[in-house]
Order: C-alpha cells, then structure tokens, then sequence
C-alpha cells in the first residue's frame, strides 16, 4: 500500500503531537467533538437548501464508544463526511491558521502552551494514539474510504464498506507508561467529565452507552444497555449568566476563534424587540496577525436558534468596529438566509444596528472605568476607529470621536478629545496639534517649545492618517482643530502683531531676494514671533500641511500634492539682525548661503530630506573655516 506523506509544516506539528509532554493531552476529545459538531452542522446547513437530501435534525448525533480489550475510542457523526480527496488535503495538512500561527512560533517549550490553547484540531489525536483510522463517506459521493496513519511515516488512503455519510474516528491508545495512564480514557466517567467541561454546549447529542444493572424483587440482577446523552446542549450564550464562569467564556473564545490568548473583553447581551437576538462578543487582546492584510475577513457568527447557519456574517458589523469577534443567535432568523438575501433582510439590518450601539456602549465604558484597559485596545485597534470617521467622510463622527485618544504635550499621556477641551485655557480657542514621526520628535518642534511654553496643551500626532481625520472632523464640540505649523496660529498680543507686521513691510526686499536664491521652493519668507530659541521653521498656508504633503506622495499614485510652504524666520534671533546687515551692505554673495543654511535646517527639523545635502555640507564648512 502507497504511503502518503504530511505537508511539511504539518509534519512539524505532527511530531509534537506525538512526543508531547503536554499535561493537557484531554483536549484531544474537544477538538474531535468539534469536529463532529462542525461537519454536522454543515450537513444540516446543506439540507436547507438541497431538497433533495432529507435530513432531520433530531437524528443529527455525536456518539462515542470505549472498548476496554482493543484499548480504543470511536467517535462518530452522521454528519458531511468527506471524500476521498478531502480526507488528503484536509487530515494531510493542518488549518491554515494554525499553520501561520505555527510559522510565528517556533517549536519551544513555550510555543505548545500557546498550541494547546489554540486548540490543534485533528493531530491532536496523536497526543494519546498510536494509530488513528478514520472511516469517512462524503454524502455527496457513494464510497466511503478509509484514512489510516500512525503519524511519522505518513498515512494511506484506502476504499471501505461504510454506507451511511459521516465520519467514524478510531483511536488505538498508547500503551501506558510511567507516569503517563492512557488507560483513564477508556473509562465512562473520564469521558463523561471531560464532555461536561470542554463540550458541554455542542449543541448535538454527544451518545455513550451506558450499562444499567437492576434488581428485581426476587433480587434477580439484569443488565441493560441504554443511550445517555452527556451533554447538556445549552449553548454558553444561553445559560444563565450567573453560571458561566469568565473561564469558561475564554475557553469558548480561543476555542472557537482560533485565538491563543483569551480575549481583552467579553459581553454578552439579550436585545427584545422587533427583531430578538442574544450575543456574545468579544474584543481581541491583539490584532489577528492578518488583520491588516486584505485577506481578514470580518464578521460574526450567526445562529438561528442555536444552529450555525453563517460562520462570518460581515453584514452584521460595521468595518470600524471589524476587530469585534463573537456571534449572534436569533429566533427570528429564518434558517435558509442566503447571502443574496441577506444584504435586504431587514431583520438582520435591525440586528447589525443593535449590535454597534452595543460595542460602542461596551468600548465607552472600558474607558470610563478601565483606562489602562482602554489604552490596550486602543493601541491595537484604535486606528480602525480613526479610519471610521475619516471614511465615512465624518458622518460617524459623533459616534466615534469621543472614543478616539491622542497623546498630549502634557505628562506625555493619552488624553481624549473632550478631557483636552475641558483642559483649555479661557483665551484658547482651538484645539492645538502637531505632527511627526514620534512623540519625541515632535516635542523637540520648534513651533511646538513656544506654544507649550506659553502654558497651552498640543496634540501630538504620529499616526499618517491622524490629520485628515482632523481634517474631516473640522472641529470638536464648536472648537476648531489648528496646526501649530499652520500661518494662521497666532499667539501674539495686538501691539506684538503690529510690529510683526512692520518689520514684514520693512524687510520684503531683502525677503525676495531670498526666496530668489532657493528657486521658490517655498511660496513665501518672513519674520515670525511663534519661535522662542530656534532660527528658522517651516509652517505652511492653506488647507495642506507638509506633513500632509509628505503622507499624500507617498502613496502610489500619480496626483502629487504641494503644500503651501513659507520659511519663517525667529525675528527675535541674531540671523534676522545679521540678514539685515548683509542686505543693507549689500552682500548677496553671503545673503545666498545664509538663506540656502537656514532653509536646510528648517528642513532637517520638520524630518524632510534635503535634495543638494553636498553643497549644503560645503557652505556650513566654508562658515566654520572663516
Ligand atoms: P479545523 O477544524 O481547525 O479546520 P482540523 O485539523 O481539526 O482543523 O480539521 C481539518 C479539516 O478536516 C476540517 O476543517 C474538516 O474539513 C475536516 N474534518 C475533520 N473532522 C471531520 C469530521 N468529523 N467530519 C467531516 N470533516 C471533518
């Protein structure tokens, strides 16, 4: 017989599983169990839109048998069942996201704490088996076959009698060792017990048989053998709250999610109405590793009456809050939604409504009570909600600004948008920021030193997309977003202005003259106050800023945008003074370099590069030999 061989990454996985020293080698039967409830799930889902197949739902089983001489355990479904093709790929190769997971992590100690929890799917047969088969028939195929392997040296296909679709999984243990009793599950109660804690919500019978013995009045002992179901059916989201333990929410998350960390917040709620529904939802600790890559699909579960009927139902969120995970069960759902039909069913509209005002109340109170929470989710998904407001062209914007947090120029902290305007002075009428690479970058501004020095409050933003969701905000509770590089933010007092003005007026010669020897590279050159130590800065006119420019050329497009730059210079520095000299003695020669120097640094600060770094290089040189 022709051996196969596992796809590489499985076979990595494989061999952990089989030389585990794991101590939570019990979760083998949940993943089975889960399995079995998925393929089940699918048959019935596929009976709903296929007349043909006449499937009740009440004949939909889990079973489970114990054979104490052949040391085996069979799980079995009547449900999907696959072809011969899909027990290849599907038993040849582990879950994609398991092996991306897998691909992240390398093989330590560490990492099978993490794949424990993530819970392994099918190989985590091996943990306990030293030879697993798996008798399968496809209900859309009429032969079933029979997938045999004992794990290192690959594993064979073959044809078999079975005539029933669905899926039958013999494990044969491994042999006792010491300290390592495989025996214990071949026990009922083992069983039994692991059911109630790892699958207790399946929502199929999970079968055993058990053995009854009775006495009758003449003390005549007579052994029966009846059907218990060991489950209680009542899926998590049903049970009473008071019941549920936190862990057990988790368990269910990294369980059904696929992740490896338990979730940063779980909720659950019931909504009656015209459309009822009951959800339980979840918000990551971090971002799914393809949460930024177009293949994350959003979505949420959807049940009709505790049957899964859509696995990712992307209607029922909104793409801001798409790092919400969870489900939704309801009544009102009919049982054979299409995803044609979906996007016109009103009742799954009124559902997704229902649903975002929830998550919106939830992240609301995570900030009103757990900061640091707040702050954690933010840091991963925070820009999903920046990304809302800025491209629903600021129609959500009153839904989600005051859920957005920025750091400020004050103790360096993460502060909202109305904790900054409660902060305000009384003569401060707009809501100051500025823009940069990094905190530190920005706090070393120019701009940015005198308007802090001046008592005021800055909004420090690093994120590219930061100023366009400003843009598109306008304001905040009737006060106006302002660049600190904007021309238009002004400190001064009138008699200050007056002076700037003049000073303007007196020196526009030698101001032309400059911008003559920078080839208008920038719109306009003057004298400005918003410096305290620094020479010169670059601040810009109009609705574009530089940092602006820089975001907008980056991308791949050909529309290239310019900002409005003018180069301003500290009039109470010694280099305004010195211009002026040089002007009046008419060393233009000097006027040249000077300007080209200043605008250089100007530049450099704002974290632009320089297009002749040679011959600026050179002109600082030839000042430092005079
Ligand atoms: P996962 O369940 O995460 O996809 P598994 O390794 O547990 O990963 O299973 C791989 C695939 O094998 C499943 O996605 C499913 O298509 C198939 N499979 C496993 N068990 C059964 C079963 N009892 N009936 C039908 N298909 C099954």
């Amino acid at each position: 017989m022709k051996k196969k061989q596992f796809k590489a990454e499985s076979k990595k996985l494989l061999d952990m599983m089989i030389n585990s020293i794991y101590t939570n080698r019990e979760i083998f039967l949940r993943e089975l169990i889960s399995n079995a409830s998925d393929a089940l799930d699918k048959l019935y889902y596929k009976s709903l839109t296929d007349s043909k197949l006449n499937i009740k739902k009440e004949d939909l089983e889990i079973r489970i048998e114990l054979d104490k001489e052949a040391r085996t355990i069979t799980i079995r479904d009547n449900g999907i069942g696959m072809t011969e093709e899909e027990l290849e790929n599907n038993l040849g190769t582990i879950a994609k996201s398991g092996s991306e997971l897998f691909k992240e992590n390398n093989e330590s100690a560490k990492d099978m704490q993490i794949i424990g929890q993530f819970g392994v799917g099918f190989y985590s047969a091996f943990m306990v088996s030293k030879n697993v088969k798996v008798i399968s028939k496809s209900i859309d195929s009429d032969k079933a076959y029979v997938w045999e392997s004992t794990g290192a040296d690959g594993f064979s296909i073959e044809e078999n009698e079975r005539k029933e679709n669905g899926t039958e999984i013999i494990l044969y243990l491994k042999e006792n060792a010491e300290e390592e009793n495989y025996d214990e599950f071949l026990e009922n109660y083992t069983i039994e017990r692991l059911i109630k804690k790892y699958s207790d919500y399946i929502s199929y019978p999970i079968i055993m048989q058990e053995e009854k013995t009775e006495k009758d009045k003449d003390d005549k002992e007579t052994t029966t053998i009846e059907d218990k179901i060991l489950n209680s059916r009542i899926p998590i989201w049903k049970k009473d709250k008071k019941e549920v333990k936190e862990e057990e929410y988790q368990d269910f998350y990294t369980d059904k999610f696929y992740d490896y960390e338990k979730p940063l917040r779980t909720f659950r709620s019931v909504v009656e109405g015209k459309c009822s529904f009951t959800s339980l939802l979840f918000i990551p600790s971090h971002a799914p590793y393809d949460y930024y890559t177009k293949e994350y699909e959003k979505g949420l579960q959807l049940y009709s009456k505790g049957v899964l009927i859509m696995d990712k139902c992307s209607d029922l969120l909104p793409d801001y809050f798409s790092f919400v995970k969870g489900l939704v069960d309801s009544e009102d759902i009919s049982l054979n939604i299409s995803r044609e039909t979906l996007q016109e069913n009103h009742q799954i509209e009124a559902i997704a409504k229902g649903i975002e005002s929830k998550i919106k109340k939830e992240l609301e109170t995570i900030l009103k009570e757990d900061r640091e929470q707040y702050e954690a989710f933010f840091k991963n998904f925070g820009n999903q909600l920046k990304y809302g407001i800025y491209t629903s062209y600021g129609m959500k914007k009153d839904d989600l600004q005051d859920l957005l947090l920025y750091t400020s120029s004050k103790e360096k902290k993460l502060v909202t948008l109305k904790e900054y305007v409660e902060n305000m002075t009384e003569k401060q009428e707009s809501i100051y920021y500025a823009c940069g690479e990094t905190t530190d970058k920005i706090d070393l501004l120019p701009q940015v030193e005198t308007v802090k020095e001046k008592g005021f409050e800055v909004l420090y933003l690093t994120d590219y997309m930061d100023e366009f969701v400003f843009k598109v905000m306008q304001e905040y509770d009737g006060k106006k977003f302002m660049n600190v590089s904007n021309e238009a933010m002004d400190l001064d007092s009138e008699e200050e202005k007056e002076a700037l003005k003049k000073a303007n007026e007196d020196n526009k010669k030698l101001f032309e003259k400059m911008q003559e020897f920078l080839n208008n590279s920038v719109s306009s050159i003057q004298f400005t106050h918003r410096l305290k130590n620094h020479p010169v800065c670059l601040t810009s006119k109009g609705d574009i800023s530089v940092e602006m420019e820089k975001v907008m050329n980056a991308m791949p497009t050909d529309q290239k945008v310019k900002a409005n730059v003018i180069m301003e210079i500290n009039e109470n520095h010694e280099i305004s003074k010195k211009l002026e000299d040089l002007f009046k003695k008419k060393d233009f020669d000097s006027i040249e370099k000077y300007t080209k120097i200043l605008y250089a640094q100007a530049r450099l600060i704002e974290g632009l590069s320089l297009e002749n770094p040679t011959e600026i290089t050179n002109l600082i040189c030839e000042e430092l030999s005079k």
